[in-house]
C-alpha cells in the first residue's frame, strides 16, 4: 500500500490547534504539551464542523483497512508516513470465557496481534511519528513502560529517524530485547517509570527531540481513539454498554470516552449508553484507589506489581480518567499479581488468546465486576487486551504445567501417557 491510498483524501484545516483542558487557551498545532498559562494538559482542538460535512459510514468503510480509515479524526495534517498497517485488529466474540463469567454479550478487542509490535502502543505511534515527522523532527524519544518503546523503536526505523527510549531498568526480557532488535539507542535508568518520565521531561527541555509522550504527546494521544472507533463500527456502528480499559497514565481510557463520544456528536452513532470501567493493578493503583475513597484527586504511589506496562505511580491522565469513568457511571478495580496470573491463564484457556500482564488484569477486573453485577448478564461488553503475553513470559512461567517428556517410541507414548484409544 502506498502512503495516498492509506487514506482516501485529506481534509484540509482539520486541526485547528492545541487546546488547554483547563483554561481553553489556543496555540498552533505545534510540539507543545502544558499551558503555559496555566500548567493544564493541551489537546488538539478539531475543526469538528468542517469534518462533519465530509465524514460518512462509507466514507470511512471505503478507506483502508488500518485506523487510517478513521485519518478525518486524527492529529495529522498530510498523508500517513509511517505506520501504516496498524489498528482494525479483531473484535472477537468471547463465547467461552462468556459461559464461565455469566456474560451472554462479551467480546474481546485484541490488540495482542497489532501491527508492527503486538501491543495497542502500534496505533498512538503510528500517529505520533508520522506527526513529528510533519514536525521536522529527525530524532524521536520516549518515556515506557515497555511497549511504547518497542512500538517506537519499530517505527522509528521504518521512518529512518534517530531514536532514544528510554526504560525502567527492570523490564521483562521480552520487552527489552523487542526494542533492541530495532537498534535504537536502550537506555535503562536505574528507577521506576515515574523516576524515567521525570528523567524525561528534563531532557525533553534541553533536546530537540520528539517525545512521543511528552512534548507530542497531544497528538500521540489521540491514536487511542481509534480503539473505541473500530469497536463501534465493529459492532456494527453501536457503542456497547460497558468497555473495561486497563489504566496506565490513563490516557488510553480517557481518549476511548472522547472516542464514542466523538462519533455521536458526528451523527456517527446514535447514542452512548457505554459504562467506562478502570482495571489497575493492586499493587500500583492509584486511580483505582482514589475512586474507592471518593477523592477527585490522585495520590501518587510506588508501583509494586508484575503487570510492569500499567505501573505507573503518579499517572499523567489519571485525573481525567476518573472523571471519564464518573461521567460515564462506571467503576473500577483492581487485580492481585495471583489474579492477573489467573487472568491470563483464563483467557488463553477460553479463547485462544495469550495475553501478557495488563490483559491479566483486564481480565480478573472484567471477572470481578461480572461477579459483583455491576456487568448485567445481558449488557453488550467489551473487554480491552492490550499487549501480547509472548513478551511477558517470566509472568506465567511457574504458572504454566510442564511438557510430558518421552522417547522416541510407541511403547514409551503409551506407558507415560496411558490415554484410551
Ligand atoms: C501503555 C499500556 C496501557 C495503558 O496506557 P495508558 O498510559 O493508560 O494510556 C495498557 N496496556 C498496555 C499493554 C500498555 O502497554
Amino acid at each position: 500500500m502506498n502512503r495516498k491510498s492509506a487514506v482516501s483524501d485529506i481534509l484540509k484545516q482539520k486541526i485547528k490547534g492545541l487546546k488547554c483542558r483547563e483554561c481553553g487557551k489556543l496555540y498552533p498545532p505545534v510540539a507543545l504539551h502544558v499551558c503555559e498559562f496555566c500548567f493544564g494538559p493541551l489537546e488538539v482542538d478539531y475543526n469538528y464542523d468542517e469534518i462533519k460535512r465530509h465524514i460518512s459510514h462509507e466514507r470511512i468503510e471505503n478507506g483502508p483497512k488500518s485506523l487510517w480509515r478513521y485519518a478525518d479524526l486524527l492529529p495529522v495534517e498530510g498523508y500517513p508516513t509511517v505506520g501504516l498497517y496498524a489498528g482494525l485488529t479483531p473484535l472477537i466474540e468471547a463465547k467461552n470465557l462468556g459461559t464461565e463469567l455469566g456474560l451472554n454479550r462479551l467480546y474481546i478487542k485484541n490488540d495482542t496481534v497489532n501491527h508492527p509490535t503486538l501491543s495497542f502502543k502500534d496505533r498512538v505511534v503510528a500517529i505520533a511519528i508520522t506527526r513529528a515527522k510533519e514536525l521536522g523532527f529527525s530524532a524521536v524519544a520516549c518515556a515506557s513502560t515497555g511497549n511504547l518503546a518497542n512500538s517506537v523503536a519499530a517505527h522509528a526505523a521504518e521512518a529512518r529517524l534517530q531514536c532514544y527510549v528510554f526504560i525502567p531498568g527492570d523490564l521483562e526480557a521480552g520487552k527489552i530485547l523487542g526494542s533492541l532488535i530495532y537498534a535504537p539507542t536502550v537506555i535503562a535508568v536505574n528507577g521506576n517509570y515515574d523516576d524515567v518520565n521525570r528523567l524525561c521531561s528534563e531532557v525533553a527541555g534541553e533536546y530537540n527531540w520528539g517525545f512521543v509522550n511528552i512534548n507530542i504527546r497531544p497528538y500521540y494521544a489521540e491514536g487511542s481513539k481509534t480503539l473505541a472507533f473500530e469497536t463501534a463500527e465493529q459492532l456494527g456502528w453501536r457503542a456497547p454498554d460497558h468497555v473495561v480499559v486497563p489504566v496506565a497514565s490513563g490516557s488510553l481510557l480517557t481518549k476511548i470516552w472522547k472516542g464514542f463520544n466523538e462519533l455521536k456528536m458526528l451523527g456517527l452513532i446514535e447514542s452512548v449508553p457505554t459504562r467506562v470501567n478502570g482495571a489497575q493493578a493492586e499493587g500500583c493503583s492509584p486511580v483505582a484507589t482514589a475512586f474507592k475513597e471518593g477523592r477527585d484527586f490522585i495520590k501518587p504511589v510506588k508501583p509494586k506489581t508484575i503487570a510492569k506496562s500499567i505501573a505507573i505511580g503518579n499517572p499523567a491522565d489519571g485525573y481525567y480518567a476518573l472523571k471519564a469513568v464518573h461521567e460515564s457511571k462506571g467503576a473500577f478495580d483492581t487485580a492481585t499479581d495471583g489474579e492477573t496470573i489467573e487472568g491470563i491463564k483464563l483467557l488463553a484457556r477460553t479463547e485462544g488468546i495469550f495475553a501478557e500482564t495488563a490483559g491479566g488484569v483486564t481480565i480478573a477486573v472484567l471477572k470481578k465486576l461480572a461477579m459483583n453485577g455491576l456487568i448485567p448478564k445481558d449488557d453488550t461488553v467489551v473487554a480491552y487486551v492490550t499487549g501480547n503475553g509472548l513478551k511477558t513470559q517470566e509472568a506465567v512461567i511457574n504458572a504454566v504445567g510442564d511438557v510430558v517428556r518421552i522417547e522416541p517410541s510407541m511403547d514409551s507414548f503409551e506407558k507415560t501417557l496411558s490415554i484410551k484409544k
